[in-house]
C-alpha cells in the first residue's frame, strides 16, 4: 500500500521565535490520525516570500496533500496565496461570496472594513474558497493545481480557532470524500509491558500480518500497538491473532486508555475504587476523574503526602509509620486498606515512593511501592521506575492503574 504523502507547513515569523508555539500542526496531526493518516513532514517558515516559495516548491514536488496554516490575513506580511499562485502561474481572482462574507462580518460589528481587508477575498484562479465562519480570511482548497495532477493543497488561517472550524466544516468532508482508499486503524493499548518487550513478543505475528503497516507507540503511561491498512477484514484477522498473544497485557482495543479500561471494568462489575496517594500527589485521581462518568466507580481518596496527613486523614499509627518508613510496602499496604475501609470501596489503591530528585531515607529515586486492597486481600509490589521527577510520578500512576486493571480482570475470569 502506497500511503498518501502529507505535509504541513506552519507559516509565521513568530513561530520561529519563543513568542509563539506552532500548535496548529500538532492539532492537524491529531485530526489526520483520526482518519488513519499521518504527516510525512512538517515545516515552520517565516513570513518571507523567498522562503515560502522554496518550501512550497519542494512540497509540490514531494507531497500529495499540502496543509498550510497562516499568512492568509490582510497585512503586508501575509502572502501564502500570492506565493502559491505565482509558483503555479495563475492569477488571483476575487471570490464574490468571500467579499460578501467580509462585508457582512464588518456590518455585523457596525464597522467599515479597511480596504486592505478585501485582499483576503482574492483566491488563486482554479482554486476554491473555504468560508470562514469565525473570522474574515477565507481558506483555500486547491485540487490538481497546474502541473501537479493528484496534488491537493489546503490553506488554513493561522488563528487556531478559525483553522479548527474550517477543518471540521470544509476540509474533513472533502478529505473523506476524496481520500480514495480510506485507511483503517487497529489500536491495541497495552499496560505494564515495556516497548522493547512488546516489540520482541509481537515481531513474528507482525511479520505474518505484513500487509499492514505497524507502529509501536510508547508514552510514559501506556504502549500502543497500531496497525493500518485499507482492508478492514485484514485488521479483524490481526486482532483475532493478537488478542490471545497479548492476553492479560491487553488493556483495550480501539479508542481509550488505561484509566478508561479500568473504570469500564469496575462499572461493569458494580465495583468501586478509592485511592491514597503519597508520591503521585493526586495524579491517579486526576487521571481517573478526567474520564467522563468516572463517578460511577471512582469514589475519591486522599492525597496523603506527609506523615501528618497519613495519620490525620487515614489514621495511620504514628510510631509504626516512623519504624516502617513513609516510603515502604508496609505503609502503602496500610494506606490502601485504610482508604478502602473508610470509603467502603471494593478496592483501595495506594502509592508511596520517591520521585526524586534526592534520596528519601534509604529509598533511591524511582522507588515505588504499590498496594491494592481488594475483596481477596491486599497485594503489594515494589518497582524501580526510571526518569526524572515528573516521569517517575507518571509511570508510577500508570503502574498502579495497571495493577488494578489486572486484579479486576483476574476476578472476572
Ligand atoms: P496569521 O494567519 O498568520 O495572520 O496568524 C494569525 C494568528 O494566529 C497569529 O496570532 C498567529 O500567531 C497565530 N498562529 C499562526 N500560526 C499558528 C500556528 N501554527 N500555531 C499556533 N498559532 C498560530
Ligand atoms: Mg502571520
Amino acid at each position: 500500500m502506497e500511503p498518501m504523502r502529507i505535509e504541513c507547513i506552519a507559516i509565521g515569523t513568530e513561530l520561529l521565535t519563543t513568542r509563539r508555539l506552532d500548535t496548529n500542526s500538532v492539532w492537524l496531526a491529531e485530526r489526520l490520525a483520526e482518519l488513519g493518516l499521518g504527516l510525512s513532514l512538517k515545516t515552520a517558515v517565516g513570513d518571507s516570500r523567498e522562503d515560502l516559495a522554496e518550501v512550497f516548491r519542494a512540497a509540490l514536488d514531494r507531497s500529495d496533500l499540502i496543509l498550510t496554516t497562516g499568512g492568509l490575513g490582510p497585512t503586508f506580511d501575509d502572502f501564502t496565496k500570492e506565493v502559491f499562485a505565482e509558483l503555479l502561474g495563475v492569477p488571483l481572482r476575487e471570490d464574490a461570496p468571500s467579499r460578501a462574507d467580509i462585508l457582512a462580518f464588518y456590518e455585523a460589528r457596525k464597522r467599515v472594513p479597511p480596504p486592505a481587508n478585501f485582499k483576503q477575498a482574492l483566491i488563486p484562479a482554479g482554486a476554491e474558497a473555504l468560508r470562514n465562519q469565525v473570522g474574515t480570511a477565507p481558506g483555500v482548497f486547491w485540487e490538481d493545481p497546474p502541473g501537479h495532477p493528484g496534488t491537493r493543497i489546503l490553506m488554513f488561517p493561522g488563528v487556531p480557532r478559525e483553522m479548527k472550524r474550517m477543518w471540521e466544516e470544509h476540509a474533513l468532508p472533502r478529505l473523506r470524500a476524496q481520500g480514495g482508499r480510506p485507511v483503517h486503524t487497529l489500536r491495541m493499548v497495552v499496560g505494564g509491558v515495556p516497548e522493547s518487550t512488546l516489540d520482541q513478543r509481537t515481531q513474528e505475528l507482525r511479520e505474518r500480518h505484513g500487509q499492514l503497516e505497524w507502529t509501536i507507540l510508547a508514552s510514559l503511561t501506556q504502549v500502543e500497538l497500531l496497525a493500518r491498512g485499507d482492508d478492514p477484514a485484514a485488521l479483524d484477522r490481526a486482532r483475532a491473532d493478537f488478542e490471545p498473544l497479548l492476553g492479560a497485557d491487553l488493556a483495550c482495543v480501539g479508542q481509550g486508555n488505561l484509566e478508561e479500561a479500568v473504570l469500564d471494568r469496575l462499572k461493569a462489575r458494580g465495583e468501586t475504587l478509592a485511592v491514597a496517594e503519597s508520591m503521585t500527589g493526586g495524579l491517579l485521581a486526576s487521571r481517573l476523574t478526567a474520564v467522563p462518568g468516572a463517578s460511577a466507580a471512582f469514589l475519591g481518596g486522599a492525597t496523603v503526602y506527609s506523615a501528618q496527613a497519613k495519620r490525620a486523614l487515614l489514621g495511620l499509627d504514628g510510631p509504626l509509620l516512623a519504624t516502617e518508613g513513609t516510603v515502604s510496602e508496609a505503609t502503602s499496604r496500610r494506606l490502601a486498606e485504610a482508604v478502602q475501609g473508610r470509603l467502603g470501596a471494593t478496592w483501595g489503591l495506594a502509592v508511596t515512593g520517591n520521585a526524586g530528585p534526592g534520596a528519601e531515607g534509604d529509598a533511591p529515586v524511582g522507588t515505588v511501592h504499590l498496594a491494592l486492597a481488594g475483596p481477596g486481600g491486599t497485594e503489594t509490589h515494589t518497582f524501580q521506575v526510571p526518569g526524572d521527577r515528573n516521569e517517575v510520578q507518571l509511570r508510577s500512576a500508570a503502574r498502579a492503574l495497571d495493577l488494578l486493571r489486572r486484579a479486576v480482570e483476574a476476578r472476572s475470569r
